[in-house]
């Protein structure tokens, strides 16, 4: 293991959540000199990655009694970015199990993360099948402490703990976004979100129709379209007239968004199609959800933007004993959970200042006030895309680490390209071989 710094101060954390932003949250708050409690409510380290054949009862995922399935991933998901850039930046995404594929199944990825928690001892911290039930300050005023309440075993075992600091990585793909559609009460069909979808053999000889446009989409409409009879894609951000049938399948079409749903169980789409369709599913992403979390209206979430958040990090009022993991979205996550791990890691004990509470509520009004200026609504607050890396530039000289590498850089950017232009192939076909090498000759640095 690598050895700790020794801390400025050190704290006791609670870290919610196993998944790959807790895990590297655990690592790099033990490297500073922090004790760390990981609470993990499934059986094992990995979060979404840990794929399971079970769905929610529920296919809407709408019911908040359900029972939670924490997993979204289907059976033949491959990952969409190459695994040289998906890795942690020093403990690099080489072959792990049977699929040495560059952009490989979750299998590959799940057995990456185990490796990661095994290197670090990581799983010595973690309260494994213990849901994090309640976080609260710990005093009327506030100290600066939390209150834990915690279930394990199936609520067998209670526990009430005060922690230090609170450290939030609890994912954000288990809460659905639903798509409004006029008249979707009275229609008779199926409707699922893409949360629970696993396989495409019950969609045989079905009609189905997919909406959204995201990886999810593009990616399940053609694994259902081997099996189904019809697959239609209805996305608000196509033009009104969209209707383009996908090229190299023969039943796969895009359109523009649906309009309503009848009784009789078609779907008009705003092109003028109608068709008579079986199921409808959401691919329409996710809320940020924390049902655990007492702020006294600290932090809110307001058309799935969480704030206020200092650098998508940390309430200023409550800095920087709470703070969040893995809020950005359009990114690639690993490497920037680990820069925002080590600066919370670096805050908490004292080696990295934050600036008043004041200053961070005026930087962040200030982000609030420029996202209204170029038009961009609430609900994308968090999505960062090419901004990314100028934010993990930042985090970086905070930490006093090296920025981004550019070979990553570009290939995050070509790879984006590659897939847009070739959904089907651009997993398996590539031209940045210059990259990967470069990626390479980084990771020779590192012993694992
Ligand atoms: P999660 O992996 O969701 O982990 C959160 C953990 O918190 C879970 O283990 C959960 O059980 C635990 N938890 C939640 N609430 C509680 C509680 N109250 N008490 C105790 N424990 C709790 N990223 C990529 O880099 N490449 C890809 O190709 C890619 N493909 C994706 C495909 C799909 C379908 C999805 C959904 C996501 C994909 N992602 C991809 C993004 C992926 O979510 C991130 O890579 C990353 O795994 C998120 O990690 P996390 O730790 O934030 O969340």
């Amino acid at each position: 293991m690598t050895p700790s710094l020794s801390p400025l101060r050190s704290h006791h954390v609670a870290v919610i959540g196993a998944g790959a932003a807790g895990l590297v949250a655990a690592r790099e708050l033990r490297r500073e000199g922090h004790s760390v409690v990981v609470f993990e409510r499934q059986k094992q380290v990995g979060g979404t990655w840990i794929y399971t054949d079970h769905v929610e009862p529920d296919p809407l995922s709408v019911d908040p009694t359900r029972p939670v399935v924490h997993s979204s991933v289907y059976a033949t998901l491959r990952t969409n970015l190459p695994r040289e850039c998906m890795g942690y930046r020093d403990f690099p995404f080489v072959v792990r199990s049977g699929d040495p594929r560059r952009f490989p199944s979750h299998a590959e990825v799940l057995a990456y993360l185990r490796e990661f928690a095994k290197e670090f001892a990581i799983e010595e911290v973690i309260r494994f099948e213990t849901a994090v039930e309640r976080v609260a300050p710990a005093a009327e005023g506030g100290n600066g402490k939390w209150r834990v309440e915690s279930t394990e075993k199936e609520k067998r075992v209670r526990r009430d703990e005060v922690y230090d600091a609170v450290v939030v990585c609890n994912g954000h793909y288990i809460e659905p976004r639903l798509a409004e559609i006029p008249g979707i009460r009275s229609w008779p069909g199926k409707e699922m979100h893409s949360h629970n979808y696993r396989i495409p053999e019950p969609f045989k000889d079905q009609v189905v129709v997919l909406i959204g446009n995201s990886a999810s989409a593009v990616d399940i409409s053609r694994d259902i379209a081997g099996h189904a009879k019809e697959v239609h894609v209805a996305c608000r951000s196509n033009a009104a007239d969209t209707f383009i049938k996908q090229p190299g399948y023969s039943n796969l079409w895009m359109h523009s968004m649906i309009e309503r749903v009848d009784e009789d169980g078609s779907v008009v789409f705003q092109n003028g199609q109608t068709i008579l369709v079986d199921v409808i599913m959401h691919c329409t992403g996710y809320k940020y959800h924390f049902p655990f979390l007492e702020t006294n209206g600290s932090v809110t979430v307001d058309d799935n933007r969480v704030g206020p958040l200092y650098k998508d990090v940390f309430p200023p009022a409550l800095a920087p004993y709470l703070s969040f993991i893995g809020i950005p979205w359009k990114v690639v996550p690993f490497p920037l959970f680990e820069l925002q791990s080590k600066w919370i890691a670096g805050v908490l004990s004292g080696r990295i200042m934050l600036p008043s509470k004041e200053d961070m509520m005026k930087d962040i009004k200030s982000f609030y006030a420029t996202l209204e200026a170029q038009g961009i609504p609430k609900r994308y607050t968090h999505r960062m895309g090419i901004a990314q890396f100028e934010y993990d530039d930042w985090l970086a000289t905070q930490c006093g680490c090296p920025g981004t590498e550019e070979w990553r850089k570009v290939m995050y950017l070509t790879t984006g390209v590659r897939k847009r232009a070739k959904p089907e192939t651009y997993r398996d076909e590539w031209e940045d071989h210059h990259l990967v090498s470069q990626a390479y000759q980084d990771f020779a640095l590192y012993s694992y």
